[in-house]
This record gives C-alpha cells, sequence and structure tokens, in this order.
C-alpha cells in the first residue's frame, strides 16, 4: 500500500483541482491522482467566461488551479485509476483501496469522482486506418499541422465552434459539418464564425466514411454538398461531445443516468456511502468550469462531512 487517505480525488480538472483545494484546507490528508493533467479545458486556446479572467489559456488556468491545490497541502500524482474496491467490515461499509495503472495500490476513507468525459468517435469506416493521420480530437494540439491546408470540423457544440475558430487562423477553408439545421454553441461565436469566409458551415449533413491512400485525402458524407457526396479535406476534427468516465464509479453501485453519467443529489453524493462526485462526469445540467469547480467545493465538503462526522450546519 502506498499510502492511506481521508480523500482521494480522481481527476485533474476544474472540479478535481477545486475538490482538492476545499479537501486539504479542511484539513483533510488528501491526494489528487489524474490521468491529464489539467483535463479538458486545456484543449481551449481561449477562456473568456471564467469570471476573474478576462482571457486566459486553459492551460494557464489549469496551472494556477494545480499549484493552489499544491500549496493548500493536496498531494497531486500522475497516474490513471484503473479500478476499485469497497471493504466492507461486518456488514458496514468502511475504506476503498484504489488500483493504478502504475500498480500502486491506495486506501481511502472518501472518493470523490472528477473524471469528467471521454471524447466520443464517430464510429465510421476509415477511422483506425487515419486516426492522427488526419483524423484528430484536438484542434489545440493539432491545428498548427494545417497552416494553409483544407479541414472539417464535425459538430456544432461550444467545442466544435472553438476548434473552428481555432483552425480558422492556419488552415485556408474550414468546413463545419453539423448534422442539425442550426448550430447550438455560444451565439456570440457563432456569428463570429459565419462572418468569415473562409469557413464554410454545411448542415444536416453526417460523415460516413473516411478516405484517403497514406493519409486522410476526402471524407464521404450521407447528403451532397456542391453535387457530390465527396468533399476534399486534408484534415478532419471531430468534436461531438463527450461520454462520461463513470465505469469505476458504476461498479461500485453508484446509479448512472441515460448517457451514464454518475447521478449526484445538490449535496454531490452518489448513492454509496462515502463515494462523491463532481463536474462534466455527473448529471449536471451545464458542462463548463464554473460549474465543476463549485460542484467539487460541494463535494469536498460532503467528503468533509463523512469523514469527520462532524455537522456542516443548516441545508446540510
Ligand atoms: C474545446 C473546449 C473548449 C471549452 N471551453 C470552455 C470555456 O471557455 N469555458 C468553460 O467554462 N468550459 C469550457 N469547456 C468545458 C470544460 O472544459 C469542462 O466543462 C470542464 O473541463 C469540466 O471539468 P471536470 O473537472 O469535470 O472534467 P475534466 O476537465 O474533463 O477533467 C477530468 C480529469 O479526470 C481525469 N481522469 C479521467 N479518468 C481518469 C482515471 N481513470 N484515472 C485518473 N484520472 C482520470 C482526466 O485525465 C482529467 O484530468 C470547453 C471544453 C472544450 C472541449
Amino acid at each position: 500500500m502506498e499510502g492511506s487517505y481521508d480523500v482521494i480525488i480522481i481527476g485533474a480538472g476544474f472540479a478535481g483541482y477545486t475538490a482538492a483545494i476545499y479537501s486539504a484546507r479542511y484539513k483533510l490528508k488528501t491526494l489528487l491522482i489524474g490521468k491529464e493533467p489539467g483535463g479538458l479545458i486545456t484543449e481551449a486556446h481561449q477562456v473568456e467566461n471564467y469570471p476573474g479572467y478576462k482571457k486566459i489559456s486553459g492551460l494557464e488556468l489549469m496551472q494556477k488551479f494545480e499549484e493552489q491545490a499544491r500549496e493548500c497541502g493536496a498531494k497531486i500524482i500522475i497516474d490513471e485509476v484503473v479500478g476499485l474496491d469497497h471493504l466492507t467490515k461486518e456488514g458496514k461499509a468502511s475504506n476503498f483501496i484504489i488500483h493504478t495503472s502504475s500498480t500502486k495500490l491506495y486506501e481511502s476513507k472518501a472518493v470523490i469522482f472528477a473524471s469528467g468525459t471521454k471524447k466520443r468517435k464517430l464510429d465510421i469506416p476509415g477511422q483506425k486506418e487515419f486516426e492522427s493521420k488526419g483524423v484528430h480530437y484536438c484542434a489545440t494540439c493539432d491545428a498548427p499541422f494545417y497552416k494553409n491546408k483544407t479541414v472539417g470540423v464535425v459538430g456544432g457544440s461550444n467545442a466544435a465552434a472553438f476548434a473552428a475558430d481555432l483552425l480558422r487562423q492556419y488552415a485556408k477553408k474550414v468546413y463545419l459539418i453539423y448534422r442539425k439545421e442550426e448550430l447550438r454553441c455560444e451565439p456570440m461565436l457563432a456569428d463570429a464564425l459565419k462572418a468569415d469566409p473562409k469557413i464554410e458551415i454545411i448542415y444536416s449533413t453526417n460523415l460516413t466514411e473516411y478516405k484517403g491512400s497514406k493519409f486522410l485525402e476526402k471524407v464521404m458524407l450521407d447528403k451532397e454538398h456542391n453535387d457530390s457526396k465527396e468533399l476534399a479535406v486534408d484534415g478532419i476534427f471531430v468534436e461531438i461531445g463527450g461520454l462520461p468516465a463513470s465505469i469505476h464509479a458504476a461498479k461500485l453501485g453508484a446509479e448512472l443516468g441515460p448517457i451514464k453519467e454518475i447521478i449526484v443529489n445538490s449535496k454531490c453524493e452518489t448513492k454509496v456511502p462515502g463515494l462523491f462526485a463532481a463536474g462534466d462526469v455527473t448529471n449536471t445540467p451545464l458542462r463548463q468550469g464554473i460549474v465543476a469547480a463549485g460542484q467539487g467545493s460541494i463535494a469536498a465538503t460532503s467528503a468533509y462531512k463523512y469523514v469527520s462526522g462532524k455537522s456542516m450546519g443548516s441545508g446540510w
């Protein structure tokens, strides 16, 4: 056993770091285990709606969160949680055992899932063949490879709009291909994209296949565009949302909703005593940083109440 903690937090994004700050300030022995430091927002080249910062890159914002969590006394390690056991003693729930991909074992009285979502893929022919050879899932990481090239972005949400917004700074042409009739991203961003002659939005259309030789050369569409179902592109960025990383919580008995999100109440409690969840992995009504951070603080407060047995006053 590597160590025994009051609280172990799984995830190094808005929710996880905030939970770590609160948990450490409650003087709980706190460990945060995160696979990708900073989480999903590190893909955003510019964040303009996180209060306190008019403009900041996602990476820089998360570096500030991490620094604060460390300064408050939380231990942070980069590793992947691959399994959890919930020990029971004489019929009563007791500590959790956490297994990581580096074969380390940790024990904890409470666990907070702040594990976010995993990117969804299109699941069409050619996917495996062209992944990283023209098919991408992170514009921040890969946009610079497409200087003066033609690219497509699949999706119509904020994430897709962000990707198109970044890609237009490099590519000579950006197709935004969306299966619905109107974009559902922030109206200000939609207006900016629609006003740029470099960007062409193809509505009510799905991709059906990736094609090329060594690298991606074109995609097939389920509807004609300029009299053809073929669209020549050098790269495609898929931004069609995510699936909550909830499998390990479900195995412990946490209830999941229709898109496999962890169901929590207003105190970020799951149905399993000692198991809490916060951020995009939950049944949150809004998948945004500010909400994930807020839920992280609530989850840590619930964990504090659970571990210490102390009353948190009215409403808790
Ligand atoms: C391109 C883009 C732009 C965005 N722009 C904005 C914006 O401007 N403003 C805004 O508020 N929101 C924005 N969002 C949404 C925002 O990124 C998310 O709402 C937020 O990151 C959710 O935080 P989280 O902590 O719940 O999860 P995440 O940030 O997804 O973090 C999850 C963490 O859990 C880790 N993890 C998962 N499974 C395991 C495991 N088994 N073991 C260990 N670690 C694990 C991951 O590695 C990661 O560190 C954007 C999203 C995208 C994709």
